[in-house]
């Protein structure tokens, strides 16, 4: 056996690869843990700030999550407000933030919708309330203002007002990587610009080739996003899902809303309308976004990453139904459509402004501003035997030591309950310790 020794080594050094180091370091018995990224710097894809749209999912305003879905990925973000909440004010305050978050029914239908929305979902949701269109005057004028009078549709919503709503991925990221590396008598080891060419079996180890240096582990696992299935394919394992890339933009606007509003999205659509929302990192801003774009890459603006696409597609009839089946829905087919539009010059802006004063009713065209280089790509995986697209994110375990994540959203706000799932995991396999008490815990409302 060759290269240094390691329990675990994980690769990519995003808010899923970083919550597990963070994980392995706080909760369990393990002493040797590496974690390998391909950039000289953490979170460089698709959980950097810029590339998502620093929602922290709780369900209780996606209103294509059923009652059942929105508990579960309540429970994950519970686990994300309950770390942001016990670091240190000066880390706290760049990573967690509290905004205000509305979704917004527009016409006697969406307002009906929210109305029964609401009925169902308060009881589980304490700081949800409904929202006549005066009272979200009051949080958001710019969502009821039109020309000097209020705007003419019939308006409700459902309103969080004080919780924390939004998150900065990569500076969480960035916490979780100290947090791991201040526990004491443990070898933590972050190696960054460090690119993993391949990961071979030998024995019951894992040899995980770089151009530097070979290392050896007991147990890998692989959280680099789109590349995770590129390098299970590679493997000859999860050779039944192909990937549909699905970019995103922004625009940014002057400041028009207050905090997150969201519109009812169409249930028959398989990702989310655009919302409006302030950007963490931009502050006099509003954000709207994001489109959804299929996009050949692996990786947004890596035109390199083309091939490896092709490589983790694996196109043959199955893929080809697949994505027919999309095109034959009437909504879905218009949708991609429109979202294709959107990058067509001159339509582009026009096209966009038509959603957007969906949210902001007075909004002019040279509000807009298109976000250059802000926005990542979501790796939705296409299950062959089952003929469909998966929309949220997706684990691939052939349970023997390794196991690939694949994260399109809410991947980011599931970051700790996917460190919980990959470290049991680890503790079936390697017998080690792992306290999982901490992640049990729910978090009480604010
Ligand atoms: C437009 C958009 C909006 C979104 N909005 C939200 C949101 O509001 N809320 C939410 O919860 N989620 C959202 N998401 C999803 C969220 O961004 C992802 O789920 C999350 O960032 C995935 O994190 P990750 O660590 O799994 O992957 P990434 O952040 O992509 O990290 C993977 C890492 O692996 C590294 N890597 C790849 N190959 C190698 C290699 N060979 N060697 C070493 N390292 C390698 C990469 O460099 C990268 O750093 C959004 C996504 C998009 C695109």
């Amino acid at each position: 056996m060759s290269g240094e020794l390691y329990d675990v080594v994980i690769i990519g050094g995003g808010v899923t690869g970083t919550a597990l180091l963070y994980g392995l370091a706080k909760f369990t018995n393990l002493s040797r843990v590496a974690l390998l990224e391909k950039y000289c710097d953490i979170a460089s894809v698709n959980s950097k700030a810029t590339n998502n749209s620093q929602t922290i999912h709780c369900g209780d305003i996606e209103t294509n999550y059923t009652l059942e879905k929105a508990l579960k990925v309540r429970r994950a973000s519970q686990m994300l407000v309950r770390y942001g909440d016990q670091l240190p004010a000066a880390v706290r305050e760049r990573v967690i933030y509290r905004f205000p978050k509305m979704v917004l029914g527009i016409g006697a239908q969406e307002c009906e919708l929210l109305r029964h929305r609401y009925e169902e979902f308060h009881p589980y949701f304490g700081g949800m309330k409904l929202l006549e269109k005066s009272q979200i005057a009051e949080i958001e004028p710019q969502v009821v203002a039109l020309n000097g009078h209020d705007r003419p549709e019939e308006l409700v919503a459902i309103a969080i007002l004080n919780e924390y709503t939004a998150i900065n991925y990569g500076e969480l990221a960035k916490s979780f990587v100290e947090q791991a590396q201040s526990v004491a008598d443990k070898t933590i080891d972050l190696k960054l610009g460090t690119q993993v060419a391949s990961i071979e079996p030998i024995g019951s180890h894992y040899q995980i080739k770089t151009a530097e240096e070979t290392l050896t582990a007991r147990f890998v696992v692989v959280s680099a996003g789109g590349h995770s299935l590129l390098f299970a394919h590679r493997m000859g394992i999860g050779l039944e899902y192909s990937c549909l890339p699905i970019a995103g933009n922004f625009y940014f606007t002057p400041q028009v809303l207050n905090g997150k509003v969201y519109t009812v999205q169409n249930d028959k659509l398989p990702f989310a309308a655009i919302h409006g929302d302030p950007d963490v990192t931009v502050p006099g801003k509003t954000r709207f976004g994001p489109t959804a774009l299929p996009l050949p890459l692996l990786e947004r603006y890596h035109l390199k990453t083309f091939g490896e696409y092709l490589e983790v597609l694996r196109l043959d009839g199955t893929v080809i139904n697949v994505l027919f089946d999309l095109l034959k829905v009437p909504d879905i087919r218009n949708y991609i459509f429109k979202n294709m539009a959107f990058e067509v010059p001159l339509l582009d802006r026009r096209l966009f402004l038509q959603d957007a004063r969906k949210i902001v009713p007075s909004l002019q065209l040279e509000d807009l501003q298109f976000a250059h280089g802000v926005g990542g790509i979501r790796p939705q995986l296409i299950d062959k035997p089952q003929r469909k697209l998966i929309l949220g994110q997706a684990e691939i375990d052939p349970g023997n030591g390794i196991c690939f994540n694949i994260t399109p959203s809410p991947g980011a706000t599931n970051c700790l309950n996917t460190a919980e799932q990959d470290l049991l995991r680890i503790q079936q396999h390697l017998g080690c310790r792992f306290d999982r008490s901490w992640f049990g815990a729910e978090v009480r409302a604010s």
